[in-house]
């Protein structure tokens, strides 16, 4: 079975998940920035119209070299380990000194970073929808109750179980029928790599997971680094 191609999909041709316009695009879900190279073969894809697929490209390309700097500890580009994020921050100056403006030395002496909120914050939340979108076979152009994000290694060890385990769950509403999370819930697999609750979109750089809870989370971990929580009542 192609997960790509679910029959509840039937009713979102030619609907973009972002903003429920009409669509004339499809867009990888994360976006193949936030991946390396090769790509995984099963990356979600959900349709979109033009201006959310491109609209949102500068702030992923800001977001995945942020994350990346701020992992190794540097700008430096001999220090940075993704493909991508060296090329991208070697031939754009721009970028590159804007995230280095980011750093700061903390009150205890420790490097820090302040990202642009609002940027990583509209990335964050185009993730979950996108997740939505494909997981549920449903829509949520309302804005979020609770966009968190925060570096795994920074919540404390119930936080942190809490957070690993949360997908898992039981959902008390069952999920769009023919939708792949209706798929999960019957016991379904359709993605080989799907570990426990969450599925694993490339294996230490992109982890999700979609939970109806009376209303739905969406939780993310990008490069085991960031964890990202995001709630609709
Ligand atoms: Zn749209």
């Amino acid at each position: 079975m192609n997960p790509q191609h679910l029959f509840a999909d039937e009713r979102f041709l030619g609907v973009c998940a972002y903003c429920g316009g009409s669509s004339g695009t499809r867009d990888h879900v994360p976006p193949r920035f936030l991946l390396d190279d090769p790509l995984p073969s099963n990356v979600p894809i959900v349709f979109a119209c033009a201006k959310c697929n491109q609209g949102a490209s500068l702030d992923e390309e800001y977001f995945g070299c942020f994350l990346e700097s701020v992992i190794a500890g540097s700008t430096r580009i001999e220090l940075l380990r993704r493909e991508k994020v060296k090329k991208t921050l070697s031939r754009n100056d721009r970028l590159a000194e804007r995230i280095r403006q980011a750093a700061f030395v903390d009150a205890n002496g420790e490097l820090s970073w302040r990202p642009e909120a609002n940027r990583v914050q509209n990335v964050v939340v185009k993730l979950a929808r996108g997740h939505i979108a494909y997981e549920l076979s449903t829509m949520q152009n309302e804005d979020p109750a609770k966009v968190l994000f925060f570096p795994l290694h920074a919540i404390s060890g119930v936080d942190r179980v809490n957070f690993e385990n949360a997908a898992s769950g039981q959902s008390r509403r069952w999920p769009e029928i023919g939708s792949r999370a209706f798929l999960r819930a019957c016991g379904a697999r359709p993605f080989a790599d799907q570990q426990g609750p969450w599925v694993s979109v490339q294996p230490s750089r992109y982890r999700y997971s979609v939970d109806q809870h009376g209303g739905i989370r969406v939780q993310i971990v990008i490069s085991e680094y960031l964890g990202c929580l995001i709630e609709w009542n």
